[in-house]
């Protein structure tokens, strides 16, 4: 499809009738097994994009549709979907990095991120330095001869702290390492950090690209070079293959993501200035408002400043009971990027302790910001003035 307008892309792209039967909506083939007419080579080695089909964990007709519109979307040359975003993070850091070499992260970013580079990797003998990717001179100064990846979150969990993208992936190629983003909280309508520099971008396509809360699955996207080589060892041999019925699902909510995107925006910001004017509330993260320290950096690279707000409030163990027995319309609940509005009480002893390890300044920094806990909220699209007096009979 020749380049068109962002919501063409979303609907059409990777897809097209089918040309038995003329359906205008994709097949979904939940075949494992291909029936072939010439011999093929097992081994993921020997495989390339032409390599016919074969059996699903390698390829499938359907997760291609997704990765050609995931493609489109975030303006890449090649994607992997996956079970789940977790396999995308995993699949990268397992296959990229080896003993001795080194990772710089965000030292704050999706708690599991954070485990697998607090305990397994070193575990691994890889070393890894956590720092506040906000401060590019933070990342500067963490960079190593042996550091082979940079990972940033942004906006991340669940400080709602932005990196820049451009800033940070000069960095990286300056002492040969590659930009890895998380992308999952900005989707690929807020920002495209391949076109700002980056090498990789994952998504959890469980979150505002599936849309709808009722698929797992993930994404890695980057150069045809870059995804050749990981979707040989970080993808067939580990397993995490999506499954078609999920990729399908994921297809059919990214068909309107950017307009979604719109009313995330336009909901959180609403949301977001109720919760700054009320005076239970100590504190709000928000990155289109002009009390996020970022907020210069959101509009510079932020197309869409996303649906996600976190907030403070005085007592917010008891103002969490107060949500799990009276919220009517906002759950009380894990994920984001949902139709559904979702809100969670993000504990920072539990945070701080188990995921991310903080300690000293960083620890200091941290609990200026989120006190005991954060409310991490992920505005959906219902109608905003119904949020808004769901959370003020609350607070
Ligand atoms: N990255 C971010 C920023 C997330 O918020 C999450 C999940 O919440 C993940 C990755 C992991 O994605 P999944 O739950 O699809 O494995």
């Amino acid at each position: 499809m020749n380049k068109k307008g962002l919501q063409t892309t979303a609907i059409h792209g990777g897809e097209s009738p089918d040309s038995n039967t003329g359906a205008s909506s994709p097949n979904i083939v939940m075949s494992s097994t291909y029936v072939v007419d010439e011999p093929i080579s097992f081994s993921v080695t020997n495989m390339d994009e032409q390599t016919p089909l074969i059996y699903t964990r390698w390829s499938n007709p359907t997760v291609r549709q997704l990765e050609t519109k995931l493609c489109l979307l975030e303006n890449a040359e090649q994607c992997i979907a996956l079970a789940s975003g977790m396999a995308a993070s995993a699949g990268i850091l397992f296959s990229q990095l080896h003993t001795g070499d080194h990772l710089v992260i965000s030292n704050t970013n999706y708690p599991g991120t954070a485990e697998i580079s607090r305990d397994l990797l070193p575990a691994n003998k890889i070393e890894v330095t956590p720092v506040d990717s906000s401060c590019l001179d933070e990342i500067s100064n963490a960079m190593r001869p042996n550091t082979r990846i940079v990972w940033i979150e942004t906006p991340s969990n669940p400080l709602l702290r932005l990196a820049d993208i451009a800033g940070a992936a000069e960095i990286a190629h300056a002492h040969g390492a590659i930009l890895v983003v998380d992308s999952t909280f900005a989707s690929p309508v807020a920002t495209r950090p391949l076109e700002l520099g980056a090498d990789l971008v994952v998504h959890s396509l469980t979150k505002y690209i599936g849309g709808h809360g009722d698929a797992l699955g993930g994404a890695i996207l980057g150069s045809s070079e870059m995804i050749s080589r990981l979707r040989e060892f970080g993808v067939m041999h580990y397993g995490a293959t999506i499954s078609p019925f999920n990729a399908w699902l994921i297809m059919r909510g990214a068909a309107t993501l950017p307009l979604r995107m719109k009313t995330h925006q336009e909901n959180a910001l609403a949301v977001a200035a109720y919760l700054e004017s009320h005076p239970s509330v100590e504190l709000v993260r928000y990155p289109g408002l002009p009390s996020h320290p970022q907020h210069d950096l959101a509009k510079s690279q932020m197309n869409n400043f996303s649906g996600m707000v976190a907030f403070r409030t005085k007592s917010p163990h008891q103002t969490a009971k107060t949500m799990m027995e009276q919220l009517e319309i906002v759950h009380y609940a894990v994920s984001l990027g949902h139709h559904r509005s979702l809100i969670y009480l993000m504990d920072s002893n539990d945070l701080v302790q188990s995921s991310f390890k903080l300690e000293n300044k960083e620890l200091a920094k941290y609990r200026e910001v989120a006190g005991e806990g954060i409310f991490r909220l992920s505005v959906g699209l219902e109608d905003s003035q119904d949020l808004i007096d769901d959370l003020g009979n609350v607070l």
